[in-house]
Formats: structure tokens, sequence, C-alpha cells
């Protein structure tokens, strides 16, 4: 197999970006063409021709015939390929994360951290025989029950821009170890990264039609859920799209999980460490210029704290564009981000930090939005309320705690929320009462790292249970109970 659309450089773009399909590269004839830009300077990168229903069908099919024999083979044997993968994944980490970088704008040191995380649970999912060996238990006389785990089948996972490794990287390790094969549709902003990790996939001996990769937008998302060749998927990007993506995949009777957008809310007490804190707000409300589903995103500070906010504005004015933060994903995301910001203006309300002039010195066809804080914010404006996606930290002022609970929890999203104070008992009190699958305490970002699972609540999710982890597991697979006796020799009851 050659993946020639997986260089980083221009030149190497000037064909369509392909489909993978049975290991082999394959291009669609739909004619509908997303063109790819890179956000760091606009510049064109190629062009996704979207997969049709048949070449949906295609996938489905190649996928079903590698179920027949992947799910057969037994789990220590299944995830021997994941080892050699992660292995690789480190081996070309340099290259994979200037991938990253290039279509989707981030750092590269962004972009390797977010390589990095999916590489956990790349371990967690080779490290699958330890985790499901399973129960037994003598529940009669004579009568021994246990459970077996099975496969689902032909299992998709739908994809965002934000992430183009590590979101993938959520997903089909698990997946495919549980003894599924896997369709891929990542986001059409960001076609490429997962292309290198299917080369990465296929050197690692993973047999052919396990992974697959179906490229396109909305027409391919809605062929994938109406199939019926499809068992599962799960879904990460917008709440809006994980609503719909959730009910139309129940409706053609698939198990869904689907991941949303987020409204993050951090709250800040007077006795928490200025300086440690405000660096800490900042790279989350900053670091991926915002675009992470776990971005600090209204700070809510409560009673005297304008040590702490000052610290706040100071660490923002150090983030330079184009070096310490990267570029937004899209020109229409940015002046979307822009729109957001001048009707803030309009409101009369405080552009502490205006990142809307921002540019970057040789890059100037890039999308970059500089960092802003928008200070006097109340809880109704939208600024507080709407998923901005960028790097604008909107600050709340009020008078206790409670007060900035209620405005937590009154926000529809629900995927992380945190504290900073010295106060245990605070921290505590908000732990219990946040509205957030998600909690930090002094932390901006609470990814919960392996093996504990990913997840929001609300809006932020819609399904039950998380993506990764042991709740990963579950998704996954099926369970069958089996209840067995071979003798007469015990005495028997009601129950044998
Ligand atoms: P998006 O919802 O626009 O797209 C996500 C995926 O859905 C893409 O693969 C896209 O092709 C597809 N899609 C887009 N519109 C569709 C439609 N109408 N019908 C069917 N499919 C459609 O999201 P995005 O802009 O790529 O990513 C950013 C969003 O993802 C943010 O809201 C962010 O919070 C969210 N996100 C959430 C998490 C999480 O864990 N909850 C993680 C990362 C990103």
């Amino acid at each position: 197999m050659t993946l020639e659309m997986t260089k980083t450089t221009n030149e190497a773009c000037t064909k369509p970006i392909g489909h993978i399909i049975a290991g082999k590269m394959v291009h669609s004839d739909s004619g509908r063409i997303i063109e790819v830009t890179s956000p760091i300077d606009g510049s064109v990168l190629g062009e996704v021709v979207a997969a049709s229903g048949s070449l949906v069908d295609q996938a489905v099919q190649a996928a079903s015939q590698a179920f027949s024999s992947w799910s057969a083979v037994p789990v220590k044997e299944r995830v021997q390929p994941l080892f050699r993968f992660k292995q690789l994944v480190e081996d070309n980490i340099a290259e994979l994360s200037a991938l990253v970088t290039v279509e989707n704008g981030k750092t590269l040191a962004e972009s390797e951290a977010g390589i990095r995380k999916g590489l956990e649970v790349v371990e967690f999912a080779a490290s699958l025989p330890n985790l499901i060996a399973g129960e037994i238990l003598e529940v009669s006389s004579g009568v021994d029950c246990y459970t077996r785990r099975f496969p689902l089948g032909v299992v998709a996972g739908i994809t965002p821009f934000n992430f183009p490794a590590m979101v993938p990287m959520w997903m089909f390790p698990i997946a495919i170890s549980c003894g599924n094969t896997f369709l891929l549709k990542p986001s059409e902003q960001v076609p490429l990264t997962p292309l290198r990790l299917a080369e990465l996939l296929h050197q690692a001996g993973l047999p052919e039609g396990v992974f697959n990769i179906i490229q396109g937008g909305r027409s391919t998302v809605h062929a994938l859920l109406d199939h019926p060749g499809i068992e599962a998927a799960a879904f990460v990007g917008s709440s809006a799209v994980a609503e719909q993506v959730y009910h139309r995949g129940i409706d053609s009777g698939k198990r869904i999980l689907a991941l949303g957008g987020a409204k993050n809310h951090l709250v800040v007490l007077p006795d928490a460490d200025a300086q440690a804190t405000a660096k800490n707000v900042i790279s989350s409300a900053m670091g991926c210029a915002g675009q992470r589903c776990m971005a600090a995103s209204v700070l809510i500070a409560v009673g005297p704290c304008d040590p702490i906010i000052d610290a706040i504005v100071d660490q923002a004015t150090k983030v330079r564009p184009g070096q310490d933060m990267g570029a937004i994903i899209s020109a229409n995301a940015r002046d979307r981000i822009v729109s957001y910001l001048d009707r803030a203006e309009d409101r009369g309300i405080s552009l502490r930090l205006d990142g809307r002039k921002a540019s970057v010195s040789g890059k100037e066809n890039g999308y970059y939005v500089g960092p802003t804080v928008l200070d006097h914010v109340k809880p109704g404006d939208e600024c507080a309320c709407d998923e901005i996606f960028g790097p604008v930290l909107s600050i709340i002022r009020v008078d206790t705690l409670d007060e900035a609970v209620a405005i937590e929890n009154a926000s529809p999203y629900g995927n992380a929320a945190s504290i900073y104070t010295a106060s245990g008992a605070d921290a505590a009190y908000f732990e219990r009462k946040a509205n957030a699958g998600m909690i930090g305490v002094n932390i901006g970002v609470p990814v919960p790292r392996e093996p504990f699972s990913f997840g929001g609540w609300n809006h932020s999710k819609f399904g039950i249970g998380d993506i990764t982890g042991m709740d990963g597991v579950a998704f996954w697979t099926k369970t069958k109970k089996i209840t067995k006796k071979w003798s007469e020799r015990h005495a028997t009851n009601w129950m044998s």
C-alpha cells in the first residue's frame, strides 16, 4: 500500500485525497469536492472528493469480509499489531506532528501532545487481554455462570477537525482490539493525518479491511449512519451535529455514542495562587487556539479577584500567535470568532485584550485570532453562552461560590468545569455541585488520563457511557452470559 497523499508539503497534494478500503487507496467519483487548506498560510493541500453511497457500501463490504476472520483471532493475538503500531507512531512522531500542524494549524508541541495522548489509548487497548479476563461464579450447586465479550461487527467513527490523530485514536484502537472492523470518517478539513495512521497500521501488520477510511462531509456521514451493515458508530463533534447523528443512527438501529461541544467554566476564588492560576487558565483558554472541547471559555471570578484577573490578562498578552499559539481551522471559523467579538464590543463589553487584528509575519494568508479577554461579561451574554471555539476568555464577576455554581449549572453543555482555590472544602463543594462530566481542581484542562474514561454530560454527549477506558470496551462489545452445568452429582435446587 502506498499513500502518496500523506506528505506534508504542498506539492505532494496536487492529486485528490483518497479513501482507504481493504488496504488500498481508492478514489470517489461522487463529484462532491471539498478543498483542503492549511490554516497556517491558507495554501491548498488537496481536494477531498466525498465518498458516494456506493463507495461507503464498498467499504462496509470490505470491513464485513475482514470481520469474519478478525473476530475469530484470539484477543491476545489481535492486540499484537497495536504494540507495533505504538512503536511506529513514536518512531515517526516528528513527521506525524508536522502533518497535524500543516492541516490543523496547531503548534508542533500541541500536535505531538495530542498524538501522545492518543497513544495512551493504544496502550490501554493493547492491554485488553489483561482487562477483560471475565467473571465466573458458581451460582448454584454445580452450576457456573460466566460472561464472554463479543465484537459488534462493522463499526464506524466520525471525528472532528480539532485533533486529527487523537480523536480517531480514542475510537479505533479499542474497537479493533475488541474484534470489530472499523470505518473512520475523519473531518473533511483534516483528511491527511488519518491516512498516515492507516499506513502505519498496515506496517504494523493489521490485516487489510480491519481499518478503513472514508472521506467526506455530511452526506457521507448520512450514508454511514443509514447503512444497515454498520452496527455502531461513535461521533465526536459539535452538539448540534452530535444530536442529529445520535437520532439518525438510533433510528437505523445502531448503537450510537455522540460527543458534542462544550462551554467550560473555570471558577476562581480569591485564595487561589495568582501566578499559577493565571498560567493554567491561559494555557487552557488559549491552547490549541481555544479549539478544544476542554478549553476554558468562561472564567467566573468570585469576590475580590482583581490581582488574579490582572495576572490572567498579563499572561494572555504573552501568547504570540504563530509561535505559542496556532491558527484557526478556516477563514470561516476565524470570521465567526471575530463576529462574536464585534458584537461583544457593540454591546459595551470591555475587551481587555483584543485578538481581532492578529496576523503572523510571512503567513498573512493564514487564519489567526490573537488571545482575547472579555471582562465584566453578564451570564446571559452570547459570549458567555455560545461555544465560540476560539482563543476567547469571557470573565464574569460574582460575589459567592453559589452564584458561580448556578451560572455553571445553567449551561446546556456539561463537558468540563474547574475551580481554582486553596480551600479543600470549597473544591469539594464544587466537585459535587458542578454539572459537568469532567471536573478540575486547579487544573484547567481536566482530561482524565487512561485508564479513566472521557466524556461529558448534558448536551456535551448523547448516548450512554464514555468514549475511552472500560466504557469504550462496553460500547464496542456485547456480552454473552453463559450458565453451565455438567453433572447431576450435585444436589439440585430450584436454581439448578
Ligand atoms: P462538526 O460537528 O462540524 O463536525 C464533526 C464531524 O461531523 C465531521 O466529521 C464532519 O464531517 C461531520 N459533519 C459536519 N456536519 C454534519 C452534519 N450536518 N451531519 C452529519 N455530519 C456532519 O465539528 P468540528 O467543527 O469538526 O469540530 C469542533 C466541534 O467538536 C466543537 O464543537 C468541539 O467542542 C467538538 N469536540 C468535542 C469533543 C468532545 O469530546 N466532546 C472533542 C473534540 C471536539
